[in-house]
């Protein structure tokens, strides 16, 4: 069985405890590699490592630091077939999707090695008295901590801007989907990544991800994950005045006008509902559907859900892989079970599906479509992170809007319009830090990403990361 290390000081070495802990196969249910158990100590080796590189890495110049970032990136493409089985059977998600995450992994990669190449800052001129200019300096060492759900991707969208910025970074992956992070040791490694600039520990977020946030030294922390897991980290971090960036949960609303073009309109909203088992934190989960074609479009899109094949995410055909973990997996079983007792009426789905063979012990459950909701009930509010929607019909305008709105979330919404004064007036009016008109995931890797209320706090992308992994400084010359 093989035994994933952590990588600390350009070295892959085993936690201090020399214990190991299990990694699942969510396809099969079965326990498939080890994982170091980690804790203060090994976090501590990753700090100093970090610390003692530094000098050198902030020093090295942004031509140097493209060229290594950028060998990363040509790196993570040349092994996409690898990394990408690699995720699939450490994830769930279906093999043609993670091959598609390891190109935006490596574009990351690339995105922010020409950034470093290209950032530049402010100068302000006081008419005939001084000139200001802003000096945007790394901070030093900080901490990157993702989630499971784009395990590699979102990885590499906070360590790469860390370090395009000049940082030295100690970072932790999902315990549940630690793979791909691991393998991005070895890419590092082959890269020629200095020793001690990059620093991946593995273990348990109560214990690594904690020792990194309450960490004395370590100054930024970008985090991406649940709210609550946002909350705490945010209560640890705040006293200490650290710089924070929470990228949280969230729970998007699709909102289908009668004037859409239906036929597009259908079809992506049944990828926005179950690309990637629908754990994708941009995925809409609530679809809110004007009243006049309620009907029409509940039919279309339930035809198209039926389809779905769920099964082993390494097939070609497979569209809905597996759930991420046991724990995860009853999570969204015991929602299925909530939202029968709000009154749900269960459209398709609503149920595990039991596969066989192999898979037998897998956890997998039907895409589902649920209706006969309030739009306020908890299934419509609270996060499910899974295979599971529910539609609801809205009258006018301002009941959509005030429907999108009702949550405590506020990161990505979805409208569906074929008129443009709508579609912006709703883009202005709508609580959430992303909004797609007409389309879903059309990422730009430039644009600010974030959310609003409780889906978190700072942006991510494009000069945002750049600015949040520097502190400004401003200097003053009196002429
Ligand atoms: P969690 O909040 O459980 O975990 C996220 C990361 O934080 C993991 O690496 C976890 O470690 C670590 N962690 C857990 N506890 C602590 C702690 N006390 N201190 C420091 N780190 C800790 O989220 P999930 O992994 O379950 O991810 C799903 C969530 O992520 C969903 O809510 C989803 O909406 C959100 N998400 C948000 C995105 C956004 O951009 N806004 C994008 C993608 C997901 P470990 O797992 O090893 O315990």
């Amino acid at each position: 069985m093989q035994h994933l290390l952590n990588y600390i000081n350009g070295e892959l070495v085993n936690a201090h405890s020399q214990q190991f802990m299990d990694n699942y196969n969510p396809a099969t249910g079965k326990v498939y590699s080890l994982i170091p158990d980690s804790d203060e100590k090994d976090v501590e080796d990753a700090y100093q490592a970090a610390k003692s590189a530094f000098f050198a890495w902030k020093n090295t110049s942004n031509e140097d630091r493209f060229i290594i970032l950028n060998r990363i990136a040509e790196l993570i493409d040349l092994n996409n077939d690898e990394l990408a089985k690699a995720e699939s059977i450490d994830q769930g998600k279906p093999h043609w999707l993670a091959k598609n995450e390891m190109i935006r992994s490596a574009q990351n990669f690339r995105f922010f090695a020409t950034a470093a190449m290209q950032f530049s800052s402010e100068s302000h001129h006081m008419e005939g008295h001084a000139v200001n200019y802003t000096l945007r300096q790394p901070i030093g060492v900080v901490a990157c901590i993702s989630p499971w759900n784009l395990p590699l991707y979102l990885f590499s969208w906070k360590i790469a801007p860390a370090l395009a910025a000049g940082n030295c970074v100690v970072a932790k992956p999902s315990e549940i989907t630690p793979m791909t992070a691991f393998m991005l040791s070895k890419i590092c490694q082959e890269a020629g990544l200095p020793k001690g600039v990059l620093n991946i520990i593995h273990g348990i977020g109560p214990k690594v991800g904690s020792t990194l946030v309450s960490h004395p030294h370590i100054k930024a922390v970008s985090f991406t994950g649940g709210t609550s897991t946002g909350k705490h980290i945010a209560s640890i971090a705040a006293p200490m005045f650290k710089k924070l960036s929470l990228e949280l949960g969230g729970k998007n609303p699709s909102i289908v006008f009668a004037d859409c073009d239906f036929e597009k309109a259908v079809k992506t909203t049944v990828q926005s509902s179950f690309l990637n088992q629908g754990e994708i934190c941009l995925c809409g989960s609530r679809i809110l559907i004007e009243r006049s074609i309620y009907d029409k479009f509940k039919e279309a899109l339930i035809q198209e859900v039926k389809q779905l094949k769920v099964g082993n995410p390494l097939d070609k055909d497979t569209k809905v892989g597996a759930i991420v973990s046991q724990l995860h997996y009853d999570k969204v079983l015991s929602y299925l079970q909530l939202a029968k007792e709000e009154g749900g009426n269960i459209l398709t789905g609503g149920e595990a599906i039991h596969l066989e063979g192999d898979l037998a012990n897998g956890w997998y459950i039907a895409p589902t479509v649920i209706e006969n909701l309030a739009y306020d009930c908890r299934t419509n509010t609270e996060e499910i992170f899974g295979p599971v929607v529910t539609i609801t019909p809205f009258d006018s305008e301002e009941e959509a809007l005030q429907m999108a709105n009702c949550t405590e979330y506020g990161l990505a919404s979805i409208i569906w319009t074929q008129d443009i004064t709508r579609a912006h007036n709703l883009a202005a009016q709508i609580q959430s830090g992303i909004v797609w008109i007409n389309c879903w995931l059309l990422r730009d890797l430039r644009t600010p990403f974030g959310g609003v209320k409780n889906s978190g706090v700072g942006r991510e992308g494009g000069w945002e990361a750049m600015k949040f992994f520097t502190e400004p400084k401003n200097v003053c010359i009196k002429l």
